[in-house]
């Protein structure tokens, strides 16, 4: 394992959240008991060294994530601001702050993260983390129907690739703009010192916008919209600019070419901005519900037409069998915008009859379900009295699935051992997203701290004692699989991003190699595990909007 690996062992013992906490927030350590003998712990100032807070730690659980059998320092009660360190049994932990406020830069960083991300353009976030225009020239892929050249159109990098997919871009820029709409208070102001800042656009719609553009210079005249934008294979580890592969446009290979599950993701996304943008800009505002409507006439005329990798092509495929919870998102989302008919009647009958069980879970790229279930329930239209009730119903069981699985965990997550997959961050992100959302439905401080909870694991309370986002916390990692990170001649990787986390069925070289440990502990800080240590923007996406519900 690598450097901050290592150093999380030396100073094992006690992990917390390294970007600390509010003065009334919930406080709570997880000490590893065989680090640790004797049952008290203290508080102590950084500056004086003298003891501010001491408590008995709680009852020891046997941590099946981890293996670990691990304690609580429950230290709530403390609202002092100031630098802390905790201290049981002669181990010491990182340094870390009560402040007002804790986890505004946090925010700020995660969501330029997506400038870093950004194509066809030139980018700089300071520190020399920056690259001059890449990838302006591209054409239609002969899979896509079409012939010639293209123009960019901007979008954000996906992950670890220069790519540009559609589906994934569309939970993305979803997540991003439903983080919009539930904690304005926290984005409004947010500045992001991007090229757009000083415009008429908040930085943060500003930076959303970007990549709105690209997807909408992906739909067709006839309203469908293609799959991605990609060379037909990845680059090395070069730097953007230096990546001369043709970025395609490229579709199904037949006709109608362009994909269900892409064109309705692009029309749900579309119906959301519509709302967003009109206050700012009622021109564009105009044309994304227009995309939106052209969108969704196509998907539901077209609702099988699912993605698999031409023969040629060998980039990311997001292929999706199941379209229907594509089309119910972007029925429930043009709904709440227009308030027309056809969208509620595609979107209600496209439920669960009434008597069958509905189920919600965290949503993600393939399974968008959630989101049309829970802004069909937020629109502050009225709608159908049962199917709002359902929905409110699912969702606050689920909640409570979660709530009970953290009190069990040791570190306090909310994943279940089965969510330790590739990208398990996000997975945990998305968690706290329904929690969230339940909150909305039924306001629950125990469901907003839960929520919280989610965060501390990922900047800290985790077994490894690492931030698993770049240049945040003491220990952050340091070697995502991230062409710019490796290629930019700069040791620390650029900042603000999400490693996609403990990954427990492997799927690479490294991570295949690696011993079998409790799930929790799968996982290293080596660029080369692209299914441990990759970033991506539907990770990131959840972390924004933890952060603004944080922030909120
Ligand atoms: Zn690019």
């Amino acid at each position: 394992m690598a450097n901050s690996s290592g150093e999380a062992e030396k100073s094992a013992g006690i992990f917390l959240n390294q970007l600390g906490y509010s003065p009334s927030g919930a406080k709570q350590a997880t000490v590893r008991l065989s680090d640790a003998t004797r049952r008290e712990f203290q508080v102590r100032s950084v500056t004086q060294d003298d003891v501010v807070f001491k408590g008995r730690l709680g009852r020891t659980v046997s941590d099946a994530a981890s293996g670990d059998q691990t304690s609580v320092a429950d230290f709530s009660a403390l609202r002092t601001t100031g630098v802390y360190r905790l201290q049981v049994d002669g181990l010491r932990g990182d340094p870390f702050p009560i402040a007002a406020r804790p986890y505004a830069a946090a925010l700020r960083q995660a969501m330029r993260g997506f400038y870093g991300q950004r194509c066809g353009c030139a980018v700089d976030l300071g520190g020399g983390y920056k690259h001059p225009v890449c990838h302006v020239e591209g054409a239609y892929h002969a899979t896509s129907g079409k012939s010639g050249p293209i123009a960019n159109h901007g979008g954000w990098h996906d992950a670890g690739d220069y790519g540009r997919y559609v589906v994934n871009s569309g939970i993305s820029t979803g997540t991003l703009l439903w983080a919009w709409e539930l904690y304005p208070q926290a984005l409004r102001r947010l500045s992001l010192d991007i090229p757009e800042s000083g415009g008429k656009l908040p930085d943060y719609l500003a930076e959303v916008r970007w990549n709105l553009e690209w997807m909408l210079s992906l739909q067709d005249a006839d309203g469908g919209v293609w799959h991605k934008q990609t060379s037909e294979h990845f680059c090395g580890f070069i730097m953007p600019q230096d990546d001369k592969l043709t970025s395609y446009v490229i579709g199904t290979g037949e006709t109608p070419y362009k994909s269900t599950c892409a064109t309705a993701d692009v029309a749900a996304v579309m119906a959301i901005a519509a709302r967003c943008y009109g206050p700012y800009d009622a021109a564009f505002a105009q044309r994304c519900l227009a995309a939106a409507r052209k969108g969704w006439t196509w998907a539901v005329a077209h609702p099988n037409v699912t993605f698999t990798n031409p023969p040629s092509i060998s980039t990311g495929g997001y292929g999706d069998e199941h379209c229907g919870d594509e089309i119910l998102w972007a029925s429930a989302e043009l709904w709440r915008t227009t308030g027309e008919p056809q969208y509620e009647k595609t979107f209600l009958s496209a439920m669960p009859a009434n008597g069958a069980v509905l189920t919600i879970t965290e949503p993600d790229w393939s399974n968008v379900a959630p989101m049309a279930y829970w802004t069909y329930v937020l629109a502050e239209r009225r709608g159908d009295a049962s199917a709002k009730e359902r929905i409110r119903e699912a969702t606050l069981r689920a909640a409570g699935v979660l709530m009970e699985r953290s009190r069990k965990n040791g570190y306090g997550n909310t994943l279940a051992l089965t969510d330790y997959i590739w990208g398990s961050n996000a997975v945990a992100g998305n968690q706290s997203l329904l929690l969230l959302v339940a909150d909305q439905l039924h306001a629950d401080q125990a469901m907003r701290e839960t929520a919280l909870n989610n965060l501390h694991y990922i900047v800290g309370r985790n077994c490894l004692g690492v931030s698993w986002v770049t240049q945040l916390g003491v220990r952050p990692f340091e070697h995502p699989h991230h062409r710019p990170s490796a290629a930019d001649g700069i040791a620390a990787p650029w900042p603000g991003l999400l490693s996609g986390g403990p990954n427990a069925r492997g799927g690479d070289a490294v991570a295949d190699q690696m011993q079998k440990r409790p799930p929790m502990w799968m996982w290293i800080d080596d660029q080369r595990a692209y299914s441990m240590n990759e970033i991506a923007i539907n990770w990131n996406a959840p972390l924004v909007f933890l952060l603004a519900a944080a922030n909120a």
